[in-house]
């Protein structure tokens, strides 16, 4: 496989993206982590700081980087899939406020440590901008900043824009208004897991690349190539999951698909704006999002594309042309500048975890060993490092503010058996996405996509 066709991210790393060695046969560890994403590196990473003793090894089936971490939108932000007010519903007000503070301050934190180890992954800490070209969405706009103050969250935490300050930010066409949070940086994300592969190594954990994990029982993780016996194994294989028998129903994997541009000339910047390198997205319900990167390009992704009978991950499922098609057109909308034919340089795609109640969790079982973390929808990049401290934490036995989060020890029911899943998830992605064209059309919110935002929304 050629690794740098999975995303545009891929093909512009500076290094050939060659295999590491396969585990090569059975060995002994302190802690096996499954999958060399972000969550299974960040874990690693804590680990190896926090104790350089310990004898961590990290199974890859590809290669650091192969799956979302390698392809996703490159928002690192403090969005969690569970909204505030649902996980205040669930945990009380200050739990719910802790965790949210917890995922601001993950924001500096991936960014500290990306400084401190030398990851150059065109970091850029300038925020979201959230807008509405619609009464509904500015309906919708004003209700989040209502809720966030309700909750605790403090005004500059998200302030509601109005046309003039959105379109500062953001000229889209028609834009009405928005809102904006300081808590996101657009990152490269290839960059950003190659550079911490690279990290964790030089810190004395273990990677071994290709070498499929095919089953983990309590204490071990059973290859191929051979065993790898430890006291702790953490699963940290989020969309891949119900590959591993014993969990076809714990996640399902959702595709999100994405389109980059040819560079943009200066001119055309300064007619779209996004000088801090905001990342960028409004109000509609099927989930649309954007950064300028930091060779000025955009990179622009939604969801929409349907899911596979049978929770099936297959390359195949990377790429969707009615879905491709559709972003060109959506962004060719938002910026007119772009022209009749927005220039598209690369489209790929990739697989996102999503639990059964749309809420992330991390946790260790100390009965049996075993360690998990996953089920971000589409907020992986900054809650994955959260998850690898807390996860760090969990496994030294360190009582601390991360291991007392709400979201700790949570177990997410299972998700139906087929045929419902199938029927459920794309009748859910059907009437979201033709909920937006209607509130475009009539200007007033369609109530059935409201009650399937749940599922397939933030
Ligand atoms: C197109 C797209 C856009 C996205 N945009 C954003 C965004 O802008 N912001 C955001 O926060 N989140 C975004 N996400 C989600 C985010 O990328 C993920 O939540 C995050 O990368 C998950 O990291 P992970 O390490 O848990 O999983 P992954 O990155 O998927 O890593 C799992 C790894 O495990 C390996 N693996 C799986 N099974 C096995 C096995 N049996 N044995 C060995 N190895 C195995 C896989 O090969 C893979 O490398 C996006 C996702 C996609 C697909």
């Amino acid at each position: 496989m050629r690794y740098q066709e999975l995303s545009h991210w891929m093909s512009t790393v500076d290094e050939p993206l060659a295999p590491l060695p396969a585990l090569p046969g059975d060995t002994d560890a302190d802690v096996v982590i499954v999958g060399a994403g972000y969550t299974g590196l960040w874990t690693a990473y804590y680990l190896a700081v926090a104790d350089p003793t310990l004898r961590i090894v990290v199974l890859e089936a590809e290669i650091a980087g192969y799956g979302a971490s390698g392809r996703n939108g490159g928002w690192c932000s403090a969005l969690l899939p569970t909204s505030l007010p649902a996980l205040a519903r669930r945990h009380g007000r200050p739990q719910a406020l802790a965790m949210q503070r917890a995922m601001q301050h993950t924001v500096t934190e991936v960014g500290r440590v990306a400084a401190a180890e030398g990851i150059d992954c065109d970091w850029r800490h300038g925020g979201t901008v959230l807008l509405a070209r619609t009464d509904v969405q500015l309906g919708r706009a004003r209700a989040a900043v209502d809720e966030a103050r309700d909750h605790g969250l403090d005004p500059d935490d998200l302030v509601l824009l109005d046309t003039a300050g959105a379109a500062a930010r953001c000229a889209a066409e028609g834009v009405r208004g928005g809102t904006y949070t300081p808590h996101c940086a657009a990152v490269h994300p290839a960059k950003l897991v190659r550079g911490l592969a690279r990290a964790v190594r030089r810190h004395g954990a273990t990677l071994y690349e290709r070498s499929p994990v095919t089953a983990i029982r309590p204490g071990a993780a059973v290859t191929p190539h051979g065993t790898v016996r430890a006291a702790v194994v953490v699963r940290a294989t989020e969309a891949y999951t119900p590959m591993l028998p014993g969990h076809r129903r714990t996640v399902v994997p959702v595709y999100s698909l994405m389109v980059a541009t040819e560079p943009l000339s200066e001119a055309t910047w300064q007619r779209i704006g996004l000088a801090d390198r905001e990342t960028f997205s409004d109000y509609r319900h099927l989930i649309v999002y954007g950064q300028r990167t930091a060779d000025g390009r955009l990179a622009f992704g939604g969801r929409g594309a349907p899911y596979h009978f049978g929770s099936r991950v297959s390359p195949d499922h990377d790429r969707e042309p009615r879905v491709f098609a559709a972003l060109r057109r959506t962004l060719g909308e938002l910026f007119p500048v772009l022209g009749p034919d927005v220039p598209v340089a690369r489209a790929w795609g990739g697989p996102l975890g999503v639990a059964r109640d749309w809420s992330a969790s991390v946790g260790l079982d100390r009965s049996s060993g075993l360690g998990w973390a996953g089920g971000y929808v589409g907020d992986g990049v900054g809650t994955s490092n959260l998850a690898g401290r807390t996860l760090a934490d969990l496994i030294r036995g360190v009582e601390s503010e991360l291991t007392a989060l709400p979201w700790v020890g949570h177990r997410s029911p299972r998700w139906e058996p087929e045929p419902l899943r199938w029927l459920a998830i794309n009748a859910g992605l059907r009437v979201m996405s033709s909920a937006d064209g209607a509130e475009h059309r009539t200007g007033r919110t369609a109530r059935r996509a409201t009650a399937f935002s749940h599922l397939l929304g933030h």
